[in-house]
């Protein structure tokens, strides 16, 4: 059993040393893809914003999630230099969709833990935003709770400087840690984003229901844009909605989607 064990582990160890070694190439292989989902109006489903996410094309490894990569990119020291690639590829693209659509949608991005504790992050947004001459209102940083948590003087520090640049804060997987909403209004925070693992439970379990609806009054109390995300049904989408909650995000309106096919929604808005 044991010879099992530490064989596996010897395994994984080899193949994620492996695809650091292919991570540190990855940018310039041109490997890496943002793909975006949309987020509507609670109200009336149309696309108010989307969502960038990090996909990585591995050549003989295919597709590989960013909860898998995302990690070993950290633990490697490439975060920074992909964290830089991905916001500048952000700002481009916000500028550009309103510059050929006209239209007035945001664009989120996630920052982990350690982008935000990078030295050059604000220099380099602050490139990023100048380059592309994106509206950085239109552009929305995601931390999670937990980050947002942790270390609080400094990262404070680092969230009003985001803010000063004219970005947009919001807290991913609300809910998922102990914070306070109270506590979060402390913060430049404008946006609140609530777990899927709660909107999971609509309608049947009691306790996730009663989270999102304490969730919910508390962020409306304290003028939190809210964003509720994991919507795969109607019958959550409807429940969500008659709470008051903003914006909603899931595959029941769109899974992460190519440029492209944003650009074919954008057109009919
Ligand atoms: P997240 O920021 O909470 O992103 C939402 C994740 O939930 C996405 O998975 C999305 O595809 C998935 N999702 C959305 N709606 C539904 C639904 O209705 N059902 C189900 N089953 N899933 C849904 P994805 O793209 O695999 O990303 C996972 C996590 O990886 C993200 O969680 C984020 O923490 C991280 N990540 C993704 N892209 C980036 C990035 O560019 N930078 C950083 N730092 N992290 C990223
Ligand atoms: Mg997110
Ligand atoms: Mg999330
Ligand atoms: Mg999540």
């Amino acid at each position: 059993r044991y010879r099992f064990y530490s064989e596996e582990a010897n395994r994984l160890l080899k193949e994620n040393i492996y695809l650091q070694g292919q991570l540190r190439k990855a940018i310039k292989a041109d490997q890496f893809e943002l793909v975006f989902q949309p987020q509507v109006d609670s109200e009336t489903h149309v696309l108010k914003g989307v969502e960038a996410l990090l996909r990585w094309n591995h050549p003989e490894r295919g597709y590989i999630p960013p909860a898998h990569f995302i990690p070993l990119a950290e633990d490697a020291g490439l975060i920074t230099a992909i964290g830089e690639w991905i916001f500048k590829q952000v700002c481009k693209q916000a500028a550009e969709w309103r510059d050929q659509f006209g239209v007035d949608i945001t664009v989120s991005t996630n920052l982990s833990s350690l982008q935000l504790n990078s030295p050059n992050l604000i220099a380099s947004m602050k490139e990023s935003i100048a380059e592309s001459g994106v509206n950085p209102e239109s552009v929305v940083i995601e931390i999670t709770e937990s980050i947002a948590m942790a270390d609080i003087e400094n990262n404070l520090l680092i969230l009003k400087q985001i803010t000063d640049l004219g970005l947009a804060l919001a807290i991913d997987d609300f809910g998922t840690g102990y914070s306070s909403l109270s506590y979060i209004k402390h913060m430049p925070v404008s946006e609140v984003k609530i777990d899927k693992i709660f909107v999971d439970g609509i309608p049947s379990d009691r306790g996730d229901v009663a989270i999102i609806d304490a969730i919910i009054t508390m962020a409306k109390e304290l003028d939190f844009r809210l964003v509720a995300e994991g919507i795969e049904n109607q019958t959550q989408a409807d429940y969500l909605k008659e709470k008051g909650c903003d914006v909603l995000q899931g595959f029941y309106f769109y899974k992460p989607i190519s440029k492209n096919a944003v650009e074919e929604v954008l057109v009919t808005l």
